[in-house]
């Protein structure tokens, strides 16, 4: 299995949730590489061969190398699981930035197309490759549209969406199945980076759960996804938001 941002929340969640499940990790993490080396050590405790992999997934050469490194040192990944992403601080379009804009779309959009792209060039059965299953993490916010705090964000997840839709009809008959999961708001670092570290606990009377959720329960979902159970799931996008 490779996953991109796999070295912390929903990524490392994801990764050893997998390398208890008898999968071999390939990861990558782009600033962090002590994240990355405790999600290494904790997957190799569980038995999995791990490598992880410093990747920007907006940087098309790192995307080539990322799976390269995981087909020389483990093989062509079987499941790959498209997971990084960013968001900006908190704030209404009319004030973002144009670097702040193309930074979240490069990262969003353009790398999680990168990463489809290598994952459908090296998986797809009419190219050589020996199929499998592609899991994109987009959002819930692609629903919601995130108003007042991050539309761009929102709108970068909604195309995650498309491109799953997009992809899975492509790639239907080549092997691979194409999936989506669209968390709602998980406890992960990634609400310090817009600002709101504590933001759960402001949006969770909005969620009908009533609770944030935890990064295993949206991992939960995408090893669902992974594996044979879900044989003829194609080109669907599954929400994780406690029913948000
Ligand atoms: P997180 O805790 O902030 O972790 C982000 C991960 O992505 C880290 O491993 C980070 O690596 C990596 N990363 C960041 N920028 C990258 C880049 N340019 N190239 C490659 N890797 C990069 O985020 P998270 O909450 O687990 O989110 C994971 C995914 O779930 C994202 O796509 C996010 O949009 C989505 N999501 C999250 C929530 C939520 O509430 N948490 C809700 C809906 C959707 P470093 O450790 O090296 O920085």
């Amino acid at each position: 299995m490779l996953i991109t941002g796999g070295s912390r929340g929903i990524g490392a969640a994801c990764a050893t949730q997998a390398a208890g499940a008898g999968y071999d990790i390939c990861f990558s993490y782009v600033s962090n590489p002590g994240a990355a080396d405790l999600v290494k050590a904790r997957c190799e405790s569980l038995g999995a061969t791990a490598v992880a992999v410093k990747a920007d997934v907006s940087v098309e050469a790192d995307v080539i190398n990322l799976f390269d490194v995981c087909t020389s040192e483990l093989r062509t990944p079987a499941v790959f699981v498209n997971n990084a992403g960013v968001l900006g601080q908190q704030g209404q379009l009319a004030d973002f930035t144009a670097e702040r804009l193309a930074w979240v779309v490069n990262v969003n959009v353009t790398g999680a197309l990168l990463c489809m792209r290598e994952a459908a060039r090296r998986m797809s059965t009419d190219r050589g490759g020996a199929g499998g299953s592609i899991i994109n993490v987009s959002s819930k916010a692609s629903t919601l549209g995130s108003p007042f705090e991050y539309v761009d964000y929102a709108a970068t997840k909604g195309a995650v969406d498309s491109a799953t839709i997009g992809l899975a009809k492509e790639l239907g008959a080549a092997g691979v199945r194409v999936n989506c999961v669209r968390p709602g708001p998980i406890h992960t670092d990634i609400h310090a980076s817009g600002g709101e570290p504590d933001r759960i606990a402001r949006v969770s009377k909005g969620i009908p759960m009533g609770r944030g959720g935890e990064p295993e329960e949206v991992a939960n979902m995408i090893l669902w996804l992974a594996g044979t159970e879900a044989s003829y799931v194609s080109g669907a996008l599954i929400d994780v938001a406690g029913g948000r």
